[in-house]
């Protein structure tokens, strides 16, 4: 295999570079500048946490009054001076500094800073070397959302939704998950280079999690769990398998609910280059990522190879992710694919996607068919054999009531216009090219057959683009 795949997160650093960490806190001590509303709030998120809150204020408000007189927080001094502080920082694990003077803060955040304990200037995230993200709880889970200090409302409106999106239940899930891991693990102990063992106890786990089994957890019904749980590691190994997914056009709303819930659960994702990297985005963190395609100075693994990686991968075990770009029964060899598999007798899946014809005309205004001009619609390849030679049902294309659409046509499109025009199709017939299709990149050009391969050839078109041909092109529409 090509070990270097071109892929990269299609996410550039957020400004700042903001991490998410989670970071424990029980029993640690925490200084809280401030005794006011600022303070209250985040020392009810500290003492949730279970912090040891020392609090640096010159007033309190009745409810850190009452934190303090209940043992739970120590009121360590009053103003928040420089000797006050050089005093209090040090053995910190993290400050706030949340008095409602932001020159106070800034102050309580450069000393802090200058001694390298995490700071946190509410609400000013340039002093601060930490920003607290908004939560979503569910006992042990924690879902945080942070915008780098770029839109707090934003995240705190993201926080609703994820919010309306978690169960109940969550938390208890959570708790239940854990008081039986061991149980899992001892049945698939994790031996040295055995990584399939770990597989296996991953995939008890999503197994559990996509069954009943996990709303009887969610609901405290841990008796029913375990009689699912217990269901599935007695139940005989599954054996791997492959899907053979369409991933659409590029545009990553454009996939399945199928194909993005498989993308979640593979072990390891074949892909090429007609994929984009946002959708690789999409896949799970911890699959395996291998990159099958053309390289620069490369040809593509050939297709036998791609088979019998694809077979060996799911003859030991791994659920493999066949991603393709559009749909893998159009110009995308996914039919050798199957045979391949069905030989080896590995068991597969099969998710269509939309193919660049759909997307493309879609995002471009053009329909593939109308009742006015085309009543029907060809799709061709305009890649040639190897000696240069394009075998195409010429006499088929020149028929004047349809649309042809030709995949792989831009390297011969000097040679597909001159074609079509030898068969008879008028010098002024329409013709487009949609290239990126979908993409934010996506360009449109329209012209005749008598001009288009001149157009393409000064605007530098590059594959992947799509060249449609016939009178829909006069109906294409594009929104006001
Ligand atoms: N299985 C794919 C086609 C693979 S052949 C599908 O169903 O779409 C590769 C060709 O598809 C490219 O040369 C190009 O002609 C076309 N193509 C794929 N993605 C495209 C896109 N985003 N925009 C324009 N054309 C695209």
């Amino acid at each position: 295999m090509n070990s270097q795949p071109p892929y990269s997160s299609s996410d550039a650093p957020p400004e700042g570079g903001w991490f998410p960490v989670s970071l424990r806190l029980a029993g640690a001590r925490v200084l809280l500048v401030g005794g006011g509303e600022i303070a209250v709030n985040k020392g009810r998120l500290l003492l949730d946490h279970g912090a040891r809150i020392d609090v640096l204020a010159e007033t309190l408000n009745p409810v850190v009054q009452s934190w303090v007189e209940s043992g739970a927080v120590r009121h360590v001094g009053g103003r928040a001076d420089e000797a006050a502080l050089k005093e209090h920082l040090p053995g910190c694990r993290l400050v706030y500094a949340a008095t409602d003077n932001r020159d106070v803060n800034r102050q309580v955040a450069a000393l802090a800073d200058a001694l390298n304990i995490p700071v946190c200037a509410v609400d000013d995230p340039q002093p601060s070397s930490f920003i607290t993200p908004a939560q979503v709880r569910r006992g042990a889970v924690r879902v945080a959302v942070s915008t780098g200090g770029a839109a707090p409302v934003l995240a705190r409106r993201l926080r609703e939704q994820i919010e309306a999106l978690l169960p109940e239940g969550t938390g208890r899930l959570a708790a239940y998950m854990q008081s039986r891991r061991s149980q899992v693990s001892e049945r698939y102990p994790q031996v040295q280079d055995r990584y399939p063992q770990v597989q296996d106890r991953k995939r008890i786990w999503e197994d559990f999690l996509d069954g009943p089994g996990a709303e009887e957890a969610r609901n405290g019904n841990d008796v029913r769990a375990d009689a699912r749980l217990n269901a599935l590691l007695d139940a005989e190994r599954k054996p791997g398998e492959v899907w053979l997914v369409g991933a659409g056009p590029g545009d990553p709303d454009l996939l399945t609910l199928k194909a993005l819930r498989l993308m979640q659960n593979a072990d390891s994702v074949l892909y090429d280059n007609l994929l984009s990297p946002t959708l690789l985005d999409m896949v799970r963190r911890d699959a395996e990522l291998v990159f099958v395609g053309k390289q620069r100075d490369r040809h593509a693994l050939p297709q036998d190879e791609i088979n019998s990686e694809m077979i060996r991968r799911a003859q030991a075990g791994e659920r493999v992710l066949r991603l393709k770009g559009g749909d893998p029964f159009i110009f995308g060899r996914g039919g050798e694919e199957i045979e391949a598999l069905v030989d080896a007798g590995v068991a597969f899946r099969l998710v269509p996607g939309i193919s660049a014809a759909n997307g493309c005309a879609a995002y471009s205004g053009i329909p593939l068919t109308h009742r006015d001009c085309a009543q029907a619609c060809l799709f061709v390849t305009g890649h040639a054999k190897a000696d240069g030679v394009l075998d195409l049902p010429w006499d088929d294309m020149a028929d004047r009531r349809q649309t042809v659409v030709i995949y792989m046509g831009i390297s011969t499109l000097p040679q597909l216009a001159a074609g079509l025009l030898g068969k008879g199709l008028p010098a002024d017939w329409p013709v487009a090219i949609v290239e990126r299709g979908t993409q934010p990149a996506q360009r449109v050009f329209t012209g005749t057959l008598s001009n288009i391969a001149l157009q393409a050839s000064e605007a530098q078109v590059k594959s992947p683009a799509l060249v449609i041909v016939g009178q829909v092109v006069r109906h294409r529409v594009v929104s006001p």
